[in-house]
């Protein structure tokens, strides 16, 4: 059969090449037997109450646990991964974040964020990659899932060849790092199947597990979410937590320390697109400058960005956090008489009467660190 053949799998690969992904790999998903242990995993961490307020993972266990219920049929899973380290990243880009997380006033967002929203980049292409497939086997059913649909994808990367999962959780390629996302284009076709799975290479290494700032890592391997920065500053839609709000440092928008220290990610590539260029010089903006964005400035601003997933209301508050952090920070390196804490505390004021109870805790408390 055509699709099974060698020759098929590499034509796959040079279209998905042509489309901007680093690699692909076909993981089989027409039994599920080989999803039993995740799943164990997966639903032990949902028990252990790991996913927060997260509660779509705990809903969608069955479906993960039958990929058939997302496409009648369904035989294999084609991963996809594509590189998102903005274009002009420069060679000390590691650095340079690094640096970034230690200059309170400055505000940090997570890489995957400053560009395009990845999420349609990545479907638009995973569709396209299914046209040409198509346009070579005939009709066939397919479905383009990123992030759309629960799959276990890291797992099913790891069984294909793909990568390793990391103590950080991620899935980690040797000479790629970590900073790429992942896609999935489930099929009925009967795929031949990605063989060798790639060995893991963390060793004896510990560094993202000791780096995390709010010590979310239960263990190698286990993320409790609700204290992980990520999940405080995008998934969490309420009060963030006062014992978390000062290790959030001016993480505005997600966290990549886990991916900074990972040796690996001394080998991560640039995007080969420009959609995950930096928008809004997102990685060289000052807080008070972000802060006193209004709301229409948010959405035009952060049109065609995942950080829409946010409402304006949360994109103050983890900013009042951040703001609330700079104060002590600049306390503590004994800088108030530049008059820099007193701008802070004017800039937060501003917004002090406004009809947003969520954010007015966090203002309060922002305060409170500058006095
Ligand atoms: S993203 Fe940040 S907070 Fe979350 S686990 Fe990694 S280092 Fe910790
Ligand atoms: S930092 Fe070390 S332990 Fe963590 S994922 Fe990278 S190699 Fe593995």
């Amino acid at each position: 059969m055509v699709s099974s053949s060698s020759s098929m799998l590499i034509k796959i690969s040079d279209w998905a090449s042509d489309l901007g992904f680093s690699e692909i790999s076909v993981a089989n998903i027409e039994t599920s037997e080989k999803l039993n242990d995740p799943i164990k995993k997966y639903t032990k961490w949902i028990k252990s109450g790991f996913h927060g307020e997260m509660t779509y993972l705990k809903e969608s266990i069955p479906i993960r646990r039958s990929p058939d219920r997302l496409l009648r049929g369904v035989k294999r899973a084609i991963m996809v991964s594509m590189n998102y380290l903005p274009q002009n990243s420069s060679i000390d880009w590691r650095e340079k974040e690094i640096n970034g997380l230690k200059q309170s006033k400055k505000a940090t967002v997570s890489i995957f964020a400053r560009g395009k929203d990845y999420h349609r980049i990545m479907r638009k292409r995973l569709s396209k990659l299914a046209k040409k497939i198509s346009k070579e086997v005939g009709p066939y059913g397919f479905r383009a899932c990123v992030d759309s649909a629960p799959i276990l994808e890291v797992e099913l990367a790891q069984e294909s060849g793909l990568g390793w999962r990391g103590k950080n959780t991620l899935l980690l390629k040797k000479n790629q790092g970590s900073f790429f996302f992942l896609g999935t284009l489930l099929t009925d076709l009967p795929l031949k199947v990605s063989q060798g799975k790639e060995k893991n290479l963390c060793g004896t290494c510990n560094a993202c597990l000791e780096k995390c700032p709010t010590k979310a890592f239960v263990g190698p391997y286990l993320l409790d979410a609700r204290k992980c920065i990520s999940y405080l500053t995008i998934e969490n839609r309420g009060i963030i937590d006062l014992s978390m709000r000062h290790l959030i440092g001016n993480r505005i928008y997600g966290c990549d320390d886990c991916q900074l220290v990972c040796p690996w990610n001394k080998y991560a590539k640039l995007s080969p697109l420009s959609e995950f260029d930096v928008k809004n010089e997102l990685d060289n903006r000052s807080l008070l400058d972000l802060f006193e964005w209004d709301e229409n400035q948010f959405l035009s601003n952060h049109s065609g960005s995942a950080i829409l997933r946010i409402s304006y209301e949360m994109w103050l508050r983890n900013i009042a956090v951040a703001l609330g952090n700079a104060g002590t920070a600049l306390k503590k390196n004994k800088v108030q008489n530049d008059g820099s804490i007193s701008k802070i505390k004017e800039t937060l004021l501003t917004r002090i009467n406004e009809d947003k109870p969520i954010l007015k805790s966090h203002l309060v408390w922002a305060l409170k660190q500058c006095q």
